[in-house]
């Protein structure tokens, strides 16, 4: 069986102490705050206080400076325990950096360090309630007045918006030419997207396997059906090479060398199967995969989002289908590694760039 080589030792600590971290922390919450509409703030401060938050952020920043896998086992313990309220993800992997990457000393000093203690939490404002994907369209403006921008606009559907203290905002300049121009870091958040997903489909089939194993029906489990077995072979096998792939992307990108068609090619790939096994394993739950206090149930509606939201999957396929017809495929990738480093890049009118 394929076995993942990625993590060392201390990666497995960590994700030891990030799973306690969950179920003593969120776990026994999660409902009340679904009830309330808001994730509180204590549960930040004590989600930095346990290093949970934004892990590669350098020491001169009140970071740890970890490598970036400290980050990815926060994302896929998240992912796994299916609870979708704290916004982690988008705080660490895109706010902060964003703002290391792009922003001032001076915003680096102000903010990151309350970001990784979950004192100042972080959203990404692009989205507007007519323009998403055609990021182009957006109509927020920043105007310059004296040494400050006045900001007119509005945004939708912005994660974290309620709570946040630092936004990351699209907006047109009346000093930058040609339109908008985005800062993005757009493999980086299509990876962060693509390893949620990958890990949701394991988890789905993990605890399917486990229902299965106790159902009964006609004398015998449901899992013993040749069908259940059929539909989780084809499942598996498709998880563990989205995995692969996955793992391959996360090096890539550690290597400083994943470009934007690969993490595409993540991004939907992974979204599809992540659809289809919450899809498919909710029908293997009967009707009792349709209750909500199933995790399957739960797990089905929380899956729909991830082939809109992020750049949708056409979008996905926009980037990918360019780079085959493009001139030369050898080009298209050298051109979009260097665009992935650490430069402003525009954001064309099919570069969804947000979760
Ligand atoms: C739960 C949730 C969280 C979100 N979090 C954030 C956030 O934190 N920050 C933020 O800025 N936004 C956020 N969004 C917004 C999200 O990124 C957008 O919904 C997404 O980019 C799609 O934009 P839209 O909804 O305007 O759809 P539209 O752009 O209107 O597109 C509708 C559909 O048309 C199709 N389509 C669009 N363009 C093309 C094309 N070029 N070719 C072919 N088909 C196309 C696609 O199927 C697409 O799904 C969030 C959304 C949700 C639901």
């Amino acid at each position: 069986m394929f076995e993942r080589r990625l993590f060392q030792s201390e990666h497995e600590m960590f994700r030891t102490s990030v799973r306690k971290f969950i179920e003593k922390e969120i776990a026994p919450h999660h409902a009340q705050w679904e009830r309330d509409g808001i994730v509180p703030r204590e549960l930040w401060l004590k989600a930095g206080e346990a290093g949970l938050l934004c892990c590669t952020i350098p020491e001169a920043y009140g970071g740890l400076g970890l490598d970036y896998l400290f980050d990815v086992i926060v994302f896929e313990e998240m992912a796994r325990s299916g609870f979708t309220g704290p916004g982690f993800l988008i705080h660490c992997d895109l706010v902060a950096t964003y703002v290391k990457t792009f922003g001032t000393e001076q915003q680096k000093q102000r903010w990151l360090p309350k970001m990784v203690t979950g004192e100042a939490i972080g959203s990404l404002g692009m989205t507007e309630p007519h323009a998403g994907s055609d990021l182009r369209s957006i109509r927020t403006r920043a105007v310059r007045d004296g040494d400050d921008y006045v900001i007119n606009g509005q945004k939708v559907f912005i994660s974290n918006g309620q709570l946040c203290d630092v936004v990351v905002l699209a907006t047109k300049t009346d000093t930058l030419p040609g339109g908008t121009l985005m800062m993005t870091k757009l493999a980086q958040e299509r990876l962060a997207q693509a390893i949620r997903s990958a890990t949701v489909a394991e988890h789905l089939i993990d605890i399917t396997v486990e229902y299965t194993s106790q159902r009964k029906a006609f004398g015998q489990t449901i899992g013993d059906f040749q069908n259940t077995q059929f539909k989780l072979a084809e499942m598996k096998t498709d998880a563990v090479v989205g995995r692969i792939f996955t793992d391959h992307c996360i090096t890539q990108f550690m290597n400083n060398q994943l470009d934007e068609v690969d993490a595409a090619m993540a991004k939907m790939w992974l979204s599809n199967l992540h659809c289809r096994v919450a899809d498919e394993c909710l029908q293997l739950f009967g009707g009792w995969g349709y209750m909500w206090e199933y995790p399957i149930a739960r797990a089905f509606a929380d899956a729909r989002i991830v082939k809109i939201a992020g750049g949708s999957i056409e979008i996905m396929k926009h980037i990918i289908g360019r780079s085959l017809f493009s001139q030369s495929a050898g080009d298209v990738k050298r051109r979009s590694r260097a665009k992935n480093t650490d430069t402003d890049s525009a954001v064309t009118d099919t570069d969804r760039a947000i979760a």
